[in-house]
């Protein structure tokens, strides 16, 4: 999956509108500090489902709005779109139609957060997946935080283990096993209410 684009629109520093086009090539960004260096990768993990504030170094998610400075106000709502080259066609189908897909995360002051994938709504969870099936997303080991390999040498087993499930790709699969254990509790429990009806009709 090639990421081809990072659109920033008041999110955190980046109060303008921000094109960051990722070309083949591209290693390094640089800048002196405080110049929104990290900011750009909290807003890829973001667009990609990132749902810990804490992850994003803030306490709640609405911290991602450009706050305001002392010559600009603050923004109502920040919105991050990325796009990614979709040519090999590999998306789900639910993506599946186009060369480049567009993902737009936006979140309003007390309005929480939407996504958008080519203009339409969609869940979070589609888009977690689109990503997740692709070995990356949110919480990708690509992407590493400040502080995060001392967490990970700190980290119990069971946490390692997840890293590398992530890294492996099968992420998705145990959103997925979770998701069909929660509706085969439902429907045991659903049974279980007819059987009490039965029984009492008998
Ligand atoms: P360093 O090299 O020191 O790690 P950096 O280039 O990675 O720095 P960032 O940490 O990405 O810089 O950006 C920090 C800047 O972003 C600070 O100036 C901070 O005030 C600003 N910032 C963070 N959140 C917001 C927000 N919600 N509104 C406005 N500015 C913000």
């Amino acid at each position: 999956m090639q990421f081809t684009r990072l659109r920033l629109n008041g999110f955190k520093s980046f109060v303008d509108q921000t094109d960051l086009v990722i070309q083949a090539g591209l290693t390094g960004v640089v800048g002196p500090n405080g110049c929104g260096k990290s900011n750009l990768l909290e807003a890829l993990r973001w667009v990609m489902g990132e749902n810990r504030p804490t992850a994003m170094r803030g306490g709640g998610m609405e911290d991602v709005i450009f706050a305001g400075t002392a010559t600009r106000a603050a923004r109502n709502f920040a919105e991050v779109s990325l796009t990614i080259d979709n040519a090999d066609r590999l998306a789900p189908a639910q993506f599946n139609d186009a060369d480049a897909i567009d993902i737009i995360r936006r979140i309003t002051r007390d309005a929480g957060s939407a996504y958008k994938a080519q203009g339409k709504d969609v869940r979070a969870r589609d888009v977690q997946m689109l990503f997740a099936d692709a070995a990356t997303g949110a919480t990708s080991p690509a992407l590493v935080r400040q502080g995060q390999i001392s967490e990970l040498i700190h980290a119990k087993p069971k946490n390692r283990r997840r890293i590398l499930e992530d890294a492996a790709g099968i992420a998705g699969l145990y959103q997925r096993r979770h998701e069909a254990e929660l509706k085969l509790k439902g429907a045991e429990a659903n049974l279980a209410r007819l059987d009490d009806t039965v029984d009492q009709l008998a």
